[in-house]
């Protein structure tokens, strides 16, 4: 029977995808970033209504008119509103991206002492996890076109492993509990092999 965690079904995928210990900016410049994102109505609302702080951090490379930032919305049952839209590609890159590969949106929160998730949208936030059609999984079509966390020499841990706070973040304490739970009755039933 599928698992379901706080709503979402789990794929045992997350446990045994090898990836990257952690994100590290100086290696891959930010890189799953440069081709934008999918946002919930709401997130891109909470944005547009905190343009002008968030502008305060965007450099050169950045447009700063508000109206280049979104795609048209679009229908979408994963997002929780139920319409999403995308983040416009600016400069070959995320229009949030800045030169250096930080996110904006991060940068504006934690340059103002706030929760550094604030203004991120959650797919963002997530990566390398995902969910699609109601099942948190993993976006290895995505980690497959980047040229550092694709890489097996560099793949020491599972995204499971690697992604405990962002879990945290969206499952709980207890949701991520449960998790792990799961992937001991996983491993124990032979249903997953580990090899990271
Ligand atoms: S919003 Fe920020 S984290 Fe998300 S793709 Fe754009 S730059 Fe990257």
């Amino acid at each position: 029977m599928e698992k379901i965690v706080k709503g979402l079904k789990i794929d045992p995928l997350i446990f045994k995808f090898p990836f990257v210990e952690k994100c590290n900016i100086s290696v891959c410049s930010g890189e799953c970033c440069w081709y934008g994102v999918y946002v919930d109505l709401r997130e891109m609302e909470n944005i547009i209504q905190h343009k002008e702080i968030i502008k305060q951090y965007m450099d050169e490379t950045q447009t700063k008119d508000e109206s280049k930032w979104f795609e048209p919305l679009e229908e979408d049952k994963d997002f929780e509103s139920g319409y999403c839209a995308g983040t416009e590609v600016f400069n070959h890159k995320c229009v949030f991206l800045d030169k250096k590969g930080f996110c904006s949106l991060q940068k504006t929160a934690m340059e103002r002492g706030e929760f550094k998730w604030k203004y991120k949208p959650l797919y963002c936030v997530l990566f390398p996890l995902t969910i699609y059609d109601g099942k948190l999984t993993v976006d290895d079509e995505h980690i497959n076109r980047l040229h550092y966390c694709s890489k097996p020499k560099y793949q020491v841990s599972t995204v499971f492993e690697a992604m405990k706070e962002e879990l945290i973040f969206i499952l709980g304490e207890d949701g991520y509990a449960d998790l792990k739970e799961y992937s001991k009755e996983l491993l124990e039933e032979k249903r997953i092999e580990i090899t990271k």
